[in-house]
């Protein structure tokens, strides 16, 4: 009598994996695996976006640039300067009713050469680095490293730079002290063990040689010496370039039961690959579907190819103008009836680190979908704080597919906090909610997502978008 009147007013708290068919474990097998593949080939946000361009071309969007005019069912895209992308699917309803956006965001943390990085101290080279978005930084010493990025000569050539991820590749690392003599920096605390400056890449460590004369900075030459043999280029050339280390780490499936995929970048590539992948899928639909793609988001959505910049009203505008339909304050009023996912990553609950989480609402791995209602940090500050009227809406979506969801916070009340693009769309007027997979070990070189949330966000992104 109890567990069925519990069964009915209690919320449901078993994991996806209890009732899963074999027909929805096979598809969530089929995502997982490609989603892994995917993320061996785009670690990077250029390598993401060029990958979403490829996608995007074979399944029929085009460069919104190239359209003279739009109608539903046109699928477009515009790419901002190869590291950001929003696409669209003109809905067949008018578009003052509103857009249906989701938005994700492309880079992830990791450590960037410096604009000067070559240098050579005691007889090796080093490239160094300056870290990219919110690090643990002794997490990010002593692992394998891949170099992926361009150099843009003053001509105007891209040079494509990929080494490490080929296993012939050779890799590069980050030393750190052995234990024997780390007597002083085990003292520290755990934020000042590793000093950022010290984060400095090992590249070489062989001479140049000129008969039996030692060359000053022979070590540092003969790297410039291999440089511009493969690449053509100069020291002066590193300094207009961007070049990314990122973990050599393949991702792989984890867990005795296979449940897991550990990878590095899921923040946030979880959750744009997912609702790219949606998108794609998509046939003609009722309200026009927005996916953003965004980049800057690890270190607040500044410049031109972040969220905060006017690219994306831009390219809104540019489907009011193709519509035929704009005019004064039209694109305010778009937002004003627009409806988003803040497709982004929820901090997991992580029983080896269970004090810093309010368990009755923590994002656990396996239980799907996490809503986060606001984020923010001590008294909610900085939160996008969804409506109850649109939390609701959204429930209703995903109760009528059947899909699993959680409602969390980011951690117990004074203890942090984070923050997404949510707010930025939600202060152009359109409802907003964040809504994304939880992750383990978040910003670290290796990451941990279950793939039934990961299947979970997939069917999550694919029916918002169909509503
Ligand atoms: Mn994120
Ligand atoms: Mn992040």
């Amino acid at each position: 009598m109890e567990e069925e009147l519990k069964k009915k007013l209690f919320r449901d708290e078993t994991t996806g994996w209890e009732n899963l068919s074999e027909e929805e474990s096979n598809k969530l097998n089929e995502v997982s695996d490609s989603y892994m593949e995917f993320l061996n080939k785009a670690k990077t946000e250029r390598e993401f976006i060029k990958y979403a361009k490829e996608l995007a071309d074979e399944n029929g969007y085009r460069d919104i640039m190239t359209f003279e005019t739009l109608k539903p069912g046109d699928k477009v895209y515009f790419i901002n300067r190869k590291k950001s992308m929003y696409l669209a699917i003109i809905g067949e309803n008018s578009i003052e009713s509103g857009l249906h956006i989701i938005g994700s965001h492309v880079d992830s943390p990791r450590l960037d050469l410096k604009p000067n990085p070559l240098c050579e101290e005691g007889g090796l080279a080093y490239f160094k680095t300056h870290y990219y978005g919110g690090i643990k930084k002794y997490q990010w010493t002593t692992i394998p490293l891949s170099m992926i990025g361009v150099i843009v000569k003053t001509n105007g050539e891209v040079i494509d730079i990929n080494i490490g991820e080929d296993e012939k590749d050779p890799i590069f690392t980050i030393t750190d002290l052995l234990p024997h003599l780390a007597q002083e920096q085990m003292e520290k605390k755990l934020k000042n063990g590793i000093d950022g400056e010290n984060l400095s890449l090992l590249i070489g460590s062989i001479p140049f040689k000129k008969g039996d004369k030692k060359v000053p900075e022979g070590v540092k030459l003969n790297i410039l010496k291999i440089l511009n043999e493969k690449y053509g280029i100069t020291e002066e050339d590193l300094t207009s370039a961007e070049i990314e280390l990122v973990p050599a780490f393949k991702a792989r499936t984890l867990g005795l039961d296979s449940s897991m995929v550990a990878a590095y970048g899921q923040d946030d590539k979880v959750c744009a690959y997912t609702s790219l992948h949606a998108m794609m899928e998509l046939g003609e639909v009722k309200n026009t579907a927005i996916c953003i793609l965004s980049d800057k988001e690890e270190i607040g959505s500044m410049g031109n190819t972040g969220m905060e910049s006017h690219m994306f009203d831009f390219f809104i505008s540019e489907i009011l103008n193709k519509l035929g339909v704009n005019k004064p304050n039209l694109l305010d009023k778009v937002f004003c009836f627009s409806k988003m996912l803040s497709s982004d990553v929820d901090a997991g609950f992580d029983p080896l680190y269970a004090s810093v989480s309010d368990k009755t609402n923590a994002g656990f791995i396996g239980k799907g979908i996490s809503l986060n209602k606001y984020t923010g940090s001590r008294g909610k500050s900085g939160a996008s704080d969804a409506n109850a009227e649109y939390v609701a809406w959204v429930r209703n979506v995903l109760e009528k597919h059947n899909i699993r969801y959680q409602v969390a916070e980011l951690g117990k009340v004074d203890i942090g906090g984070g923050g997404t693009i949510a707010y930025i769309i939600a202060n152009k007027g359109a409802d907003v909610i964040d809504c994304g997979v939880p992750v383990l070990s978040m910003h670290a070189p290796y990451e941990v997502t279950s793939k039934f949330d990961i299947y979970s966000a997939y069917k999550t992104y694919k029916a918002f978008w169909e509503e």
